[in-house]
């Protein structure tokens, strides 16, 4: 469905700084509609975070659209998503890389996500249900890490999933504030850069 509001969020995102073509046409590509509950379908294609139950949201496309532009992917990456969600943010990533593993901890988010895959035909993206913050220990290492809820801290575990030049997105707690930060390893430590204030739901411990 590539109607006019689809056109205008793209050129939106683009006036907005997103600059890297091959996410704005994995947006382009992407039905953000099949992730969102009935009720709240119509509004699919404006730039705002929705609710898909269970006190939880699709993000916003321009937040998806910059986590991912961040991460710098190339189509021979593994990534880790903590947070599957509806599966969009997943969706978008598995049209860039080679793989995709994504977490989520709520159950039936977790099977509403797979159907959705299966209903889109991706391939790449495999799933767990689980407590992300434990990580994926049997498919370190990966390329890039991406967290879709905030944070306190990025775990040590979480660390050394990632690879030598390995890059982690994820929106961080600074008080009373969330920002959104990148961090690269290199050499063995860790560059951090701040990326911009944003709004996520919280990463929680444990499964529901
Ligand atoms: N990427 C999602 C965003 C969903 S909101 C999308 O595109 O729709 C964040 C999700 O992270 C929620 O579904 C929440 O349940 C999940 N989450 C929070 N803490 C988690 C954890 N520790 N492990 C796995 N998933 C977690």
């Amino acid at each position: 469905m590539l109607d006019v509001r689809k056109i205008r969020l793209t050129l939106e995102l683009r006036e907005s700084g997103i600059f890297d073509s091959k996410v704005l046409s994995a947006i382009e590509k992407t039905p953000r509609e099949i992730f969102i509950p009935e009720n709240f379908r119509h509004q699919a294609y404006e730039n705002i975070a929705l609710p898909i139950g269970n006190n939880q949201t699709i993000s916003q496309p321009y937040i998806v659209a910059l986590m991912t532009q961040s991460l710098s992917l190339k189509h021979n990456h593994k990534v880790l998503e903590l947070g599957t969600g509806s599966g969009y943010q997943s969706s978008i990533l598995s049209l860039l890389v080679r793989r995709v593993y994504t977490i989520e901890r709520i159950k039936s988010l977790h099977v509403t996500a797979e159907n959705n895959f299966k209903k889109l035909k991706l391939t790449n993206i495999v799933t767990k249900y689980a407590d992300g913050n434990l990580g994926w220990t049997e498919q370190i290492p990966f390329d890039r890490i991406i967290y879709t809820a905030v944070t306190k801290t990025i775990s040590k575990n979480v660390f050394n999933h990632i690879k030598e030049n390995g890059i982690i997105v994820a929106p961080v707690l600074d008080g009373d504030r969330q920002i959104l930060k990148k961090y690269t390893k290199i050499d063995n430590s860790i560059k951090e850069e701040l990326i911009t204030d944003v709004k996520f739901v919280p990463n929680l411990s444990g499964t529901k």
